[in-house]
């Protein structure tokens, strides 16, 4: 693994310095924030950093508007970096650290963050969510050589900070579920070990939800836990299967659609809360699905299909890298019923599944409305049919088996759309 130390505890702020040379030795450090996060540690951090005897320079970024993932922070984060030997020190949640992580990798130096709320699971993942070119896409990176965490900060962040987290976290259920999917159609074998690393914590955090509504230390200690967990699971599999599925495509979508409310972007965990919600509903329903309702339904041939994703997609490079992708995984014919028969030989099974992995719809929805999470689109500025078509271009982003490819294949599709509008 490429994270070297994870320190996540009370007071843990004023140990930044010592660990930083621990890990980096005397090199200068960079401090990257934003005003927002600058104002709640930056002075504690410099001070930290300073009191060990590291040089510290700054790059902040405004509050608003937020940073936004892109090649432009990107290239802004490297060219400061690259002015001397700096080891970046993020201070800040999800976006910042992206930025961090991807301009510190394209310079090929380690760099640490410093977590201010429990909202992603990104912090320890490998690979950074960016939209290159409008295009949202996981870039390959190492991780964070440190990962380090003040309970006390977190506790303090903002409460839609901590549902974001919470969110991200309940995503566990529904990734999980599309893996077991793939793993039962025999196209990506579950891993034990990393199973266990990301959907344990998750248990754990789904029983605290009361604690982490009311902040309790000990409940968003266990939630920073389960996220960064989620985070070294991605990092052993060098891949976002274990923690991501089609709640994250759904979310994907949103992200560059720039959906936003109250002119804010809507956070990654919000996106991913609804996904999820959805995903889940999608599950249940399938819990309904007989053997013979395999067999029989048309879907597009790959000529409409293409029609359809430029009708989508209506910028030219994000089609063009969109067709590829769904090209590798379009079903011709026979390859079509393989697919369904292997479906629906599998289908008791993955009825079992189901209800063994994922808490009943209507549980999970209202743990996530206690902590503070959005539980339909409405509440993140997105309307049924918004979910509808994100839906849609979810299933065609990106080469990994969920729910909406079962869906796709079985040509229940347009019923899978028809039903969500019971969520
Ligand atoms: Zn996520």
């Amino acid at each position: 693994m490429d994270t070297k130390i994870s320190l996540v505890q009370n007071g843990a702020l004023q140990k930044v310095g010592s660990v930083f040379v621990e890990a980096f030795g005397r090199s200068p450090a960079l401090l990257i924030a934003d005003g927002n996060t600058q104002r709640v540690a930056g002075f504690a951090v410099a001070r930290s950093l300073e009191q060990s005897g590291i040089e510290v320079r700054q790059l902040v970024f405004p509050a608003n508007p937020q940073p936004y993932a892109d090649e432009h922070s990107i290239a802004q984060v490297r060219l400061s970096l690259q002015m001397d030997t700096s080891i970046a020190v993020v201070l800040g949640s999800g976006t910042l650290n992206d930025i961090t992580k991807r301009a510190s990798s394209e310079l090929d130096r380690p760099y640490m963050v410093v977590a201010t709320a429990p909202s992603v699971d990104g912090y320890t993942s490998y690979g950074a969510a960016v939209s290159i070119g409008g295009f949202k896409q996981t870039l390959p990176c190492a991780a964070p050589t440190v990962v380090l965490a003040d309970t006390q900060i977190l506790c303090e962040s903002p409460s839609e900070m901590i549902a974001s987290g919470f969110g991200d976290c309940m995503a566990k259920f529904a990734a999980g579920m599309d893996w077991i999917l793939a793993d039962l159609l025999g196209l990506q074998a579950i891993r034990d070990d990393v199973w266990t690393m990301v959907q344990k914590p998750l248990r754990q955090v789904y029983q605290q939800h009361q604690g982490i509504a009311k902040r309790e230390t000990r409940a968003i200690g266990q939630l920073f836990d389960a996220l960064s967990a989620s985070g070294f699971a991605m990092q052993i599999m060098h891949d976002s299967r274990p923690a991501s599925g089609a709640e994250h495509l759904i979310s994907h979508i949103w992200e560059m659609e720039h959906l936003s409310k109250d002119g804010q972007p809507v956070s990654h965990g919000f996106k991913v809360a609804v996904g999820t919600l959805a995903s889940v509903f999608l599950y249940e329903n399938l819990l309904n699905l007989d053997t013979w309702d395999c067999y029989g339904n048309p879907i597009e041939r790959w000529e409409e299909r293409e029609a359809s994703l430029k009708a989508f997609f209506t910028d030219e490079k994000v089609a063009d890298q969109t067709l590829a992708i769904a090209k590798s995984k379009f079903l011709e014919e026979d390859a079509l019923l393989e697919r369904r028969k292997a479906i629906s030989v599998m289908l008791p099974t993955l009825k079992e599944r189901i209800t063994e992995q994922l808490p009943p719809y209507q549980e999970l929805k209202h743990a996530m409305q206690l902590v503070g999470c959005p539980v339909h689109p409405r509440e993140i500025n997105a309307s049924l049919e918004d979910l509808k078509r994100a839906m849609v271009g979810a299933q065609m982003i990106r080469n990994r088996y969920t729910i909406l490819d079962l869906y796709y294949e079985l040509g229940l599709f347009d019923q899978a759309l028809l039903c969500i509008e019971g969520m």
